[in-house]
């Protein structure tokens, strides 16, 4: 299923928030996670600093997304800002979801593999996965 990035309800379409969209879709699709097939109803009283439950569209940092991890299978709820890189001096490559079979070093094989078979390139910050394919 291919639909183009949209904003949760909640976020209005200001050209801050389209922009933060654009990065946070092809994060998202980097990471091998995607939207919901199924609609997720949007939180009731979800506000800036306070939401119970997760959102279908992508609903800023401060607030969880609703996606499958398409490595595992796994229906996640995620905050975005979790699936940046960390920069600065203790910089990180963005990690999986907590308890994915295919997170960490240990699992780049099959992390590479699983990048390939559901036809995603493998992100270039993966330099583990990268590392376990062979290149010529
Ligand atoms: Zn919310
Ligand atoms: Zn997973």
């Amino acid at each position: 299923m291919t639909t183009g990035p949209f904003l949760s309800s909640h976020l209005r379409a200001t050209p801050r928030n389209l922009e933060s969209l654009q990065a946070a879709w092809a994060r998202m699709h980097e990471l091998g996670y995607s939207p919901r097939t199924t609609p997720v109803a949007e939180p009731e009283g979800c506000t800036r600093t306070r939401c119970a439950g997760a959102h279908h569209g992508y609903p800023g940092s401060e607030h969880r997304w609703a996606l499958v991890d398409e490595l595992c299978g796994a229906e996640i709820e995620v905050y975005y800002s979790h699936m940046r890189d960390r920069k600065g001096a203790n910089s990180a490559p963005p990690r999986r979801h907590k308890g994915c079979p295919y997170s960490g070093p240990a699992n780049a094989i099959k992390r590479a593999a699983r990048y390939i078979e559901i036809g995603r390139p493998i992100p270039a910050w993966d330099t583990d996965a990268r590392a376990a394919v062979p290149t010529d």
